[in-house]
């Protein structure tokens, strides 16, 4: 396998470009190596600029659950686009789109519009506060809700991936209202509001997949929002990551818990720029120009990215593909442990539904700690290996794999050979 004409992009990039990337979770530099640079995607498979194809286990970090370029999302985005890309007005798509996202959420009324999860998250905790009157937000430890100031500690993704425990630039009274708390664990919430009388609420990756995939055990969240309600608190699900993916009304709906503020984004753009937040009625008065909390943007409820949200949802609606997540997960779950015991490699694997990982340890990661236990050297010959066998992974021991609803036996085929060549090789 050859890398050279990435490699080649790579060194150019590197003069006009930070690390050659534009997000630092697309650098290699955890696994070793130099990021691979990529021509074009269909289906299941993306290819590099060298010519080497990979089944695509990381699908944009989650949005590209149909797969790539799917022609019901081609055909609307065409369409879209012929008429004009952004006008600074609004148009019939944000109402359809909004519309699919409110019927999905019943704890949404309404829906704002934005342009990524980080501006998602960052509205939804101003209007948690302003709705509240209240300062301070509780997070857990290795959640990633964005790059914004305030929740851009104890944070997962490519924070963990850098062992970076905060950022530079984010000056101590921008996090001064931020608690930290641990998951899957409601003594270490409760711990704060026996301390601090003004907390607007908790935020959480309701299943976690920014510190690899971690699930909330038992009723933790159920359990969670119950005493929020004691407390007058808001429980904001940043179902980013998990909206329209563990099921069409996210980990909501399958976990039986409806959230005060939600926050959406990757699946709801099929691919293009989009993120939301929504609540219900009385929350979203808050909201300009309704209410006194503002939050705006030029590109806000663009059509283009309106028009591959509705496709997508349209078609995701349509598929249905949550049982088929749960076999293959459960497929490629077995794939993992059983060829890790044949080659005696210590394994955990974190699934829910179409969100896995496997961690290099041999006891259970139910929270951040358990998860940086994982032998991060391990899982560094087992990403090169499944590279080098035509399985692209995200580079990162902390970042969950996804799974598109187009994988068919053929990809899996080639997932449980490339498998059996990385755990040969990490043993
Ligand atoms: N929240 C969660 C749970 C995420 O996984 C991410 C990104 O991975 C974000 C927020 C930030 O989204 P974006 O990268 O679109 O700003």
């Amino acid at each position: 396998m050859k890398f050279k004409k990435s490699q080649k992009l790579y060194e150019k990039g590197l003069k006009n470009l930070v690390g050659a990337v534009n997000s630092p979770v697309r650098a290699f530099s955890s696994v070793g190596g130099n990021p691979l640079f990529i021509k074009k995607a269909k289906g299941t498979k993306i290819t590099d600029v060298d010519g080497n194809e990979y089944v695509d286990l990381v699908l944009s970090y989650g949005p590209m659950i149909l797969g790539h370029r799917h022609k019901k999302v081609q055909k609307g985005v065409d369409k879209a686009l012929k008429k004009g890309y952004s006008f600074g007005a609004s148009t019939e798509a944000e109402i359809k789109l909004a519309k699919i996202v409110c019927d999905a959420f019943p704890g949404m009324d309404k829906v704002r519009f934005v342009n990524s999860g980080t501006e998602a998250v960052l509205s939804a905790v101003r209007l948690a506060r302003a709705f509240t009157g209240k300062d301070k937000i509780i997070k857990f430890s290795g959640c990633y809700h964005g790059h914004q100031d305030s929740l851009l500690v104890a944070a997962g993704s490519g924070l963990a991936t850098l062992s970076m425990p905060g950022s530079k630039g984010v000056p101590e009274g921008a996090v001064k209202n931020t608690l930290i708390a641990n998951y899957n664990d409601l003594d270490s919430v409760k711990a704060h509001f026996k301390k601090h009388k003004d907390i607007a609420g908790v935020i959480i990756e309701p299943i976690a997949g920014n510190m690899g995939v971690v699930i909330p055990e038992n009723n933790f969240l159920v359990e969670l929002k119950a005493y929020l309600e004691t407390q007058g608190a808001l429980l904001i699900a940043d179902e980013v990551m998990t909206g329209f993916r563990s099921k069409f009304g996210g980990a909501q709906e399958l976990l039986g818990v409806e959230a005060d503020i939600t926050c959406l984004g990757k699946v709801i753009g099929g691919g293009f720029p989009v993120g939301a937040y929504g609540a219900r009625e009385e929350i979203m008065q808050e909201v300009a120009p309704l209410g006194g909390m503002y939050q705006a943007g030029t590109l806000s409820g663009n059509p283009i990215a309106m028009a591959g949200g509705i496709a997508t949802l349209t078609e995701l609606k349509k598929q249905d593909p949550y049982k088929k997540f749960e076999e293959i997960g459960s497929i490629i779950e077995v794939i993992l442990l059983e060829t890790a015991k044949k080659y005696n490699v210590a394994l955990t694997v974190n699934r829910f539904g179409s969100m896995l990982n496997p961690f290099f340890v041999n006891s259970e990661v139910t929270n951040f700690v358990e998860a940086q236990l994982s032998d991060t050297k391990k899982f560094a010959v087992f990403f090169w290996e499944m590279i080098k066998n035509g399985v692209f992974l995200p580079p990162s021991q902390f970042e969950a794999w996804f799974l598109s609803s187009a994988l068919s036996d053929k990809d899996i085929k080639i997932i449980a050979e490339a498998v059996d060549k990385a755990m040969e090789k990490v043993s």
